[in-house]
């Protein structure tokens, strides 16, 4: 504890987890973080089992019944792939397993491999029957991946679950997708989330974003990558060429209620890069982001939702 601050940690979803309460509670914690096994338990690809995993297995033969929960966030990331020029793909995962970035075996696979696992990756041979609950990957080989968007989502389920337990003051870290509630005790400025330095050490930060019951999601290059032939390959792709999107980006970060949310447009967002990027924000009032790009500059959407503080002055900040 310090600062009346009590602080849990877990590792699940292959990241660090951090809960932070403002009171003693290991109970509270312990609830918190079986919430999220849980949920892991349903999305998860990367073990055998899961309502996901199922799914994938049954691809090209037969529909298969799902939760009405998993139901539901599979037609949310659905609808996000459908959208026009989406960079948001929820069927990437042939790429996504091909690739293998963070995990044992990565290597950049010969181009004709990625040309034959891209037409797996068609959002549109993607059959939902909300009658029944189910879904079919209308062809063989076809693979689901939630990793762009499940986080956010259990994050909203852990704030709603805070919330129920009456707890008013909290923070829980999913390993780049923060979610809040109100603002710590004595600090009415709200939560300090640092924004890390891209490849710097963890306690090297550009700056702290100020929030109050916010969600705060970074999606970056510089967590999940390896270098080969002098280049950076990381694990948010472009679903046009199954190749990691290369644009003038380094990260991504969304500010937004619904921490869901923050996990659909960092993704859509760095497709879009910045100067799209800002010109869509103007039009969501709800949605505020930070875009980190590689010539070293930081670039806020106009901060309804936060406040900026620099740390690293070797960065140029513009608004
Ligand atoms: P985001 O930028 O939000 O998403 C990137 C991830 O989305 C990629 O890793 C890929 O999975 C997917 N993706 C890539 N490109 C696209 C695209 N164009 N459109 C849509 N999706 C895309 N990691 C482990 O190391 N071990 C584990 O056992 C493990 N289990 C997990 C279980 C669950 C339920 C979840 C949600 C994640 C798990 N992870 C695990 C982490 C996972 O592999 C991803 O790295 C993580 O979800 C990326 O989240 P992010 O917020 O960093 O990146
Ligand atoms: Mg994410
Ligand atoms: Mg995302």
């Amino acid at each position: 504890m310090t600062d009346g601050v009590f602080s849990y940690s877990a590792v699940l979803m292959g990241s660090p987890i951090l809960l932070k309460l403002f009171d003693d509670n290991p109970t509270l914690a312990r609830q918190v973080f079986q919430l999220i096994k849980q949920q892991e338990n349903l999305f998860t690809v990367n073990r055998a089992e899961s309502e996901v995993m199922s799914i994938n297995q049954a691809a090209g033969r037969n529909p298969v019944v799902v939760s009405e929960p998993v139901f539901a966030l599979i037609s949310v990331a659905h609808a996000v792939s459908l959208l026009p020029d989406s960079a948001f793909n929820f069927t990437i995962g042939p790429v996504v397993k091909r690739w293998k970035i963070g995990f044992q075996g990565r290597a950049v696979p010969p181009a004709n491999e990625i040309a034959a696992l891209l037409k797996l990756t068609d959002p549109h041979q993607v059959v939902l029957n909300s009658a029944d609950c189910s879904v079919f990957l209308l062809q063989s080989g076809m693979e689901i991946d939630l990793g762009a968007i499940a986080k956010g989502y259990i994050a909203d389920r852990v704030q709603a679950f805070l919330h129920q337990q009456g707890v008013q003051q909290a923070l829980i870290n999913l390993g780049g997708n923060v979610q809040t509630l109100g603002s710590p005790p004595h600090e009415p400025q709200g939560w300090g989330i640092g924004l890390k330095k891209p490849f710097g050490r963890d306690d090297e930060l550009l700056g702290v974003l100020q929030v109050q019951g916010k969600s705060v999601v970074t999606s970056g290059i510089y967590e999940r990558y390896f270098e080969r032939d002098g280049r950076c390959w990381h694990h948010i792709f472009d679903p046009q060429n199954g190749y990691p999107l290369d644009n003038e980006l380094l990260s991504v970060t969304v500010i937004s209620d619904r921490s869901i949310d923050g996990d659909i447009y960092t993704t859509l967002l760095y497709g879009m890069g910045v100067e799209q990027g800002l010109a869509y924000l103007a039009d969501q009032p709800d949605i505020d982001a930070v875009f980190v790009t590689r010539d070293r500059q930081i670039i806020c959407s106009s901060p309804r939702h936060f406040q900026f503080q620099q740390r690293d002055f070797a960065w140029q900040l513009r608004y």
